[in-house]
């Protein structure tokens, strides 16, 4: 019985376990039936080796042929020369000419005293061919219990038990690929999820690293990605930190091979007897040697590499390894590799989109914080001079002076009030504005704000013969916030109601509470506002394109203001409003 002698994996046969009893079940029927001290059945595997999946009959043989795996070619050639006996092929001992170490097992038996008498190095084997003649498997027998090699009626029973094999390898084999392509599909799909619920490129392939071992039954799992231009370095991930140490040449050599992979659409298998597979790559002897080399070193008996891309970009390329001694790669897997190269492919550029926009945002930000002081800073430095001017006119005031000089001082008054309102505003929306100053929040009784706003405009509202309702339910309606922020957003809201109102309308403010929120309602019948003019009103400095809104004085900050509060608060504002015909501003805030 001749295989070559590779030492068996721990799970060696790869079979699922129905498979393997159908196996071992036909092996024994051999052995016990037919009348073999040993009995065996190979598969063929992708790496072109018939690799032993059941073996009865003997312990011994057992423990020293399951799993181990023959080049199919050896096997062929031995039987060339075998007697053609249908299903069956017989090679006699004095035909076999094979050089020392490619006997697998031998049994150690004394051959008996007659012409038909079996040799320990007799051959005896069936082929086990599917449906279009392609060799699947083969069934082998040893050690005739009667010391002979078989007759007739042997050979007939050993026909039947070599028909039912062959069904069974079939069987299994395909079982074992669908199994295998459950498997894999599902490595697939985890990726596709990890894909998916992340953005940062460390945690997609942190988690998919483990599902991909695990999918692809695979040792050891690394992903690198290659550096853009100007852009973030190449960087190499791997499980549980477990980074193979990678020359600079190795990983120039597999950043090269990638391309080419992607190129050919292909995933390929290295390992120390074929580091430059099927020749496709054209590797030269001095790449070849650096990959057995970067093999040996990190004690990888075969690796698959799969490029990395999308569309026509490859960005990386993920590595299976498999260590020494375990068995290689299936073309299904290489196919469902190249599948996950895909997805992982668009994750790396997914991810690397959002870095950049992570990037972006931050300087934005930045931008925005240092627009907020500038503001802030100017505000602050006009306020105090401000302040002088004011103070002095005020003084004037009491001075008598000629009529001329009395108008220009009360046009630098209004101009000054306004300079002042402008820095005020400003001050107040940097403040809003600054991530360092946090609401402080308590439970602010709505109601009690609402009197307050609505009696400080009862004059300008009466100047103009306006009519300020307020309807709000009993009791109080309480929101949790700042009281001189809430009563900021209310006083805008009126003083804007009532500012951009004819004379002689009525404008209601209204207080609600509903299941979790309470709604503060602010409704004139005054200009409107265009749909256009309403997408801008809360931007800082939006003046309306209405030119009878623009006749009234304002600073286009009282709604940026407004918003900022009611959104530091946890709230939303809405507006409905029609040209013409008044507004309604709705702000509704987390009740307390
Ligand atoms: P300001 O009133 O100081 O100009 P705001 O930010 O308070 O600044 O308002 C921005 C613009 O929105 C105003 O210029 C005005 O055109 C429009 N607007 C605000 N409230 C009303 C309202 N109640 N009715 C009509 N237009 C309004």
């Amino acid at each position: 019985m001749t295989t070559s002698q590779h030492p068996p994996a721990s799970d060696p046969t790869h079979l699922t376990a129905p498979s393997r009893d159908a196996l071992q079940l036909i092996a024994e029927g051999v052995t016990q039936v037919a009348g073999f001290g040993v009995a065996a059945i190979s598969v063929a595997r992708d790496d072109c080796t018939m690799q032993v999946v059941a073996v009865a009959g003997s312990e011994e043989a057992r423990r020293s042929l399951e799993g181990a795996r023959t080049p199919i070619i050896t096997l062929m050639e031995e039987i060339a020369v075998a007697d053609d006996w249908g299903l069956l092929k017989f090679v006699p001992h004095e035909r076999l000419d094979l050089p020392d170490g490619e006997w697998g097992w031998v049994p150690d038996i004394e051959p008996i005293d007659a012409p038909d008498a079996w040799h320990p190095l007799d051959l005896l084997v069936a082929p086990l061919s599917d449906a279009d003649g392609v060799l699947r498997g083969m069934l082998t027998m040893d050690l005739p219990t009667d010391g002979r090699r078989p007759g007739a009626q042997q050979r007939r029973m050993l026909q039947v038990y070599a028909e039912q094999a062959g069904r069974a390898v079939v069987t299994a084999l395909e079982r074992e690929a669908l199994a295998e392509q459950v498997r894999l599909a599902e490595a697939a799909r985890a990726v596709i999820r990890h894909a998916s619920s992340h953005l940062a490129l460390e945690d997609v392939l942190g988690e998919c690293q483990a599902a991909l071992a695990q999918g692809f039954r695979a040792g050891g799992v690394w992903v690198q990605t290659f550096g853009e231009e100007h852009q973030r370095s190449a960087a190499l991930y791997a499980a549980h930190h477990d980074v193979p140490e990678m020359d600079p040449e190795v990983s120039a050599l597999a950043e090269a091979v990638a391309h080419r992979s992607w190129d050919a659409q292909r995933a390929f298998v290295f390992s120390v007897a074929h580091p430059d597979p099927v020749g496709l790559l054209e590797l030269s002897a001095e790449q070849r040697r650096l990959v057995t080399d970067f093999l040996e070193r990190i004690g990888v008996g075969s690796l698959l590499f799969v490029p990395l891309g999308a569309g026509r970009d490859c960005v990386g390329n993920l590595v299976l390894t498999r260590p020494v001694g375990d068995r290689g790669w299936t073309e299904t897997e290489a196919a469902a590799a190249l599948d996950v190269g895909h997805d992982l492919g668009r994750a790396v550029l997914n991810a690397r989109t959002f870095e950049r926009e992570h990037l972006l945002v931050q300087e934005l930000q930045t931008l925005d914080g240092y627009k907020s002081q500038l503001i802030a800073t100017v505000s602050h430095e006009l306020k105090n001079p401000l302040t002088t001017v004011l103070g002095h006119l005020e003084i004037l005031e009491s001075v008598d002076v000629a009529p001329p000089v009395r108008t220009s001082l009360s046009a630098m008054e209004r101009g000054a009030r306004r300079l002042a309102r402008v820095a005020d505003d400003l001050l107040l929306l940097a403040r809003m504005d600054d991530p360092t100053n946090t609401v402080q929040r308590r439970a602010v009784d709505l109601r009690s704000v609402v009197d307050d706003v609505v009696d400080l405009n009862a004059v300008s509202a009466s100047m103009r013969e306006l009519t300020v309702r307020v309807e709000a339910p009993n009791g109080r309606v309480v929101a949790m916030g700042d009281p001189d922020e809430l009563d900021r957003v209310l006083t805008n809201l009126l003083s804007n109601a009532v500012k951009y109102s004819p004379d002689g309308g009525t404008i209601v403010v209204n207080l609600d509470r509903h299941a979790d929120e309470v709604v503060l309602t602010c409704s004139d019948e005054g200009l409107g506002i265009s749909e256009d003019d309403q997408e801008q009103l809360f931007t800082e400095f939006f003046r309306s394109s209405n030119p009878e809104a623009v006749a009234q004085p304002g600073t286009g900050l009282g709604l940026a203001i407004v918003q900022r509060i009611v959104r530091r608060h946890g709230g939303r504002i809405e507006v409905e409003s029609e040209l013409g015909r008044g507004s309604t501003f709705r702000v509704l805030l987390p009740a307390a």
